[in-house]
């Protein structure tokens, strides 16, 4: 297997803002995705931003959202590309799994109509509430193409540190992980290579230190806490929950979806995260 890790373009944030020791400047603030490749099988977690951004960002996410968030991303950075230049071609991705349906990490889904697409039955029922409506965090152009939905219940199931956990596959290659909070189904995903498990945590946290060294949260971080969590005690245990995770297995690589701290430590793209 082989897995990568890259960021579908960028949000301009001043890093302090997010972090009390970032720098007085605009950081590029990553969407990042991972790619997993083994046999036949291509599988994403997130999609980030994807062609319907790229093609017409009014449309998609829409005037307000591109004014609020200042979305950067060019043809070459969207997940379809990235593929592509790896010798594949987006039909070839089998499964996709998403972390939640907030739109940086779903608008680049329609790119990838033919696969399996895996996420939690809480945050499938978000979606089915959504019906055609446009909020600042969920737009239905991400899912009008018709998604192949592939809901699943956690079971209650420890899962290196995680109390509800799948074991997606029946293999042991890649585990999906409760972290409710950001939104109610919200689910990191590990990948397991050789041992190793490498974790992606979407925005369980904006940035590993938010839970390794809360003393390093920003103001910035603490405003998108209030405006962006839809369940605050929840996102609360879950941060708990992820430092545990991370005094018991500080082996194991996680990787918040916008850590930009984090991505600059990781190998860049093409090449891989890990490979085995
Ligand atoms: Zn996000």
């Amino acid at each position: 297997m082989e897995l990568y890790a890259f960021t579908t373009g960028y949000i301009p944030v001043v890093g302090r803002a997010l972090r009390a020791d970032g720098p007085w400047r605009f950081i590029r603030m990553p969407m990042i995705c991972f790619l997993a490749v083994y046999g036949k099988r291509l599988l994403l977690i997130d999609t980030g931003l994807g062609m319907l951004t790229v093609e017409n960002p009014r449309a998609f996410p829409g005037t307000l959202n591109m004014r609020l968030l200042n979305f950067r991303i060019t043809r070459d950075e969207t997940a379809a590309a990235r593929i592509r230049s790896l010798g594949y071609e987006p039909g070839d991705v089998t499964d996709i799994i998403l972390t939640h349906c907030h739109i940086d990490h779903t608008g680049g889904l329609p790119d990838f109509p033919a696969a399996r697409v895996h996420t939690s039955n809480e945050e499938y029922e978000v979606y089915r509430r959504l019906t055609g409506k446009i909020s600042s965090f969920y737009h239905p152009g991400s899912f009008a193409h018709g998604v192949s939905w592939e809901p699943h219940r956690l079971e209650e199931k420890e899962y290196c540190g995680f109390r509800h956990s799948l074991d997606l596959f029946n293999d042991g290659s890649i585990h999906l992980v409760s972290t409710p909070g950001h939104t109610a189904g919200h689910i990191g995903a590990a990948v397991t290579i050789e041992g190793k498990s490498y974790l992606h945590l979407g925005d369980a946290a904006l940035f590993e230190s938010q839970y390794t060294d809360p003393r390093l949260v920003s103001f910035g971080t603490k405003i998108f806490r209030a405006i962006a969590n839809q369940m605050p005690d929840e996102e609360k245990r879950t941060r708990t929950m992820l430092r545990e995770h991370h005094l018991r297995y500080p082996e194991a690589v996680t990787v918040c979806s916008h850590d930009w701290w984090k991505f600059r430590g990781l190998p860049q793209f093409p090449e891989p995260l890990a490979k085995g």
